[in-house]
């Protein structure tokens, strides 16, 4: 009782603090736990771990953790060198929200100006799984705002969402598969109704999620989230135009505002930085 008196009288960052020095009493207790989500918004860093913004470490073994917001256990390698470990859910059920939230309500047909739009949110994270729906999600709005059928939007978009789930974080160097990547199949997928049993629609997506991965991959590591997100887009713009004859807005002269949260930026390196 009276940690949980002290609990509601005080930021959530020193909560955080606490829990990290009693975690027991944190991770054992849900009743407090959910009470202080209640009463108090979460605060969350927009790069690294998303409890304490320290660096994230991935091990080479895959153990079960609780994740440190929905106490749910899980396996991952991953977690932040404090030893936070947040689950894909949590990392993501915001970002969810404004992504169809902002897609559902855009009527113009430029992906990339779509994109940025979202990711100024400060619910889409530096990087994290939420892009892997974020690419389907901004492709198919504009996609079916191009050929006026915008009607169509949130029932694909719910597919998009589903499937996205599956592309888990990390999927770039755990699998050889940047969700960005993927999610570029997911949309041409969904856009021409392809099954595993499809000809031409098979064809197509696959071709599409290689044809990102393989710009992404020439881009060159390590991962971006931002970086990834706007090659598969562009990909996608021109590989839709060539195969689908629908000619979506394409955004010259990309350039990134998110860099000083990403600690890994390539910097000059990279074809969307500009000072
Ligand atoms: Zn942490
Ligand atoms: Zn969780």
């Amino acid at each position: 009782m009276i940690i949980y008196i002290y609990l509601n009288t005080i930021g959530l960052e020193s909560l955080l603090l606490i829990s990290l020095k009693s975690n027991k009493l944190y991770t054992n207790n849900k009743r407090v736990s959910q009470t202080i989500q209640k009463h108090q918004p979460m605060k969350t860093k927009q790069s690294g771990c998303l409890i304490c913004g320290a660096d994230l470490v991935y091990k080479s073994a895959i153990e079960e953790k609780n994740c440190f917001i929905c106490l749910q256990p899980n396996n991952s390698n991953a977690e932040c060198v404090n030893g936070h470990y947040v689950c894909d859910t949590c990392h993501s059920s915001d970002a969810i929200k404004v992504i169809k939230s902002l897609c559902l309500n855009y009527s113009s047909k430029d992906p990339i100006q779509l994109a940025m739009s979202i990711m100024d949110s400060p619910a889409i994270k530096m990087h994290g799984p939420e892009h892997h729906f974020l690419v389907p999600a901004v492709l198919l709005t504009t996609y079916f705002n191009t050929i006026d059928k915008h009607n169509l939007l949130p029932e694909k978009i719910a597919i998009a969402e589903e499937r996205a789930k599956a592309v888990l974080g990390g999927f770039c160097g755990f699998y050889g598969n940047c969700g960005a990547g993927v999610g570029t199949g997911i949309y041409m997928s969904i856009v021409t109704g392809a099954t595993p049993l499809s000809i031409r629609e098979w064809k197509l997506s696959n071709l599409m999620t290689a044809n990102s991965l393989r710009m992404i991959a020439e881009a060159g590591g390590p991962r971006c989230c931002k970086r990834d997100t706007f090659i598969a887009i562009l990909e996608a713009i021109d590989f839709t135009e060539t195969h689908l004859n629908v000619k979506m807005q394409k955004s010259e002269n990309i350039r990134c505002r998110y860099f000083d949260n990403n600690k890994q930026c390539l910097f000059s390196e990279c074809m969307f930085y500009t000072t």
